[in-house]
């Protein structure tokens, strides 16, 4: 009888008194991320590398505006968003006891505005994004020419980029020709030998 007894003294307390008192959390515990809105640049990092797409982003192209969306009932503590933010505006805080009365109180939303492209005035980007960005290429830049030359290229839409390109390398070829000269015979005759020994070789595979 006392054996039992001997051993409660011995192990002392194994249960702690939570959720009656606090619990003490251990150094590194993980706890519901903490958005720092005024940071955040939207640029989507967040949602593309949370595991249960408790982040998301919801795009308005009408009203031009990107919505942040938390969902915090789906969110696993995993830290991915704090690993990839590149303004480090969301850090997991230790606040784990997350229960509400409402599930939409689990909730979070912060919303901003999209870039206009300046050729074709569609939206195409979060404007804080850009805006970023920008600041970073001009800290590269070696003189006030490239700056604005960097800015400029970031006010334009992926489509309208893929256009200029195009333009710019059919008036290259229009003046100066096309830089891709045409085979040589001897390539050509290179090129057909190249193209029957991967033949046979794929007939041989094929046989075994
Ligand atoms: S901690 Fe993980 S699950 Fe939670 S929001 Fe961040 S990436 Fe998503
Ligand atoms: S990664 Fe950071 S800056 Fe980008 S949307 Fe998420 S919280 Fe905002």
């Amino acid at each position: 009888m006392f054996k039992p007894i001997k051993e409660m003294m011995r192990v002392g307390n194994a249960t702690t008194k939570y959720p009656f008192a606090p619990l003490e959390r251990p150094e590194g515990a993980r706890g519901k991320p903490e958005h720092d809105s005024a940071n955040c640049i939207a640029c989507a990092a967040c949602a593309v590398a949370c595991p249960p797409n408790a982040i998301q982003m919801v795009v308005d192209p009408k009203g031009g505006t990107i919505m942040w969306f938390i969902n915090y009932g789906r969110c696993i503590f995993c830290g991915r968003c704090e690993e990839v933010c590149p303004t480090k505006c969301i850090k997991l805080s230790r606040e784990f006891e997350l229960a509400v009365m409402d599930k939409n109180d689990l909730e979070e939303t912060c919303t901003y505005p999209l870039q206009k492209c300046s050729q074709c005035g569609k939206y195409f980007a979060s404007a804080k994004e850009v805006a970023y960005a920008g600041d970073i290429l001009e800290q590269q830049a070696e003189n006030d020419e490239e700056a604005k030359r960097a800015r400029e290229l970031l006010s334009v839409c992926p489509t309208c980029k893929q256009k200029a390109d195009a333009y710019r390398a059919k008036r290259r070829v229009d003046t100066v020709g096309d830089p891709t000269p045409d085979p040589t015979p001897e390539q050509m005759d290179e090129a057909r030998k190249q193209a029957d020994k991967n033949k046979a070789e794929r007939r041989k595979e094929a046989r075994f």
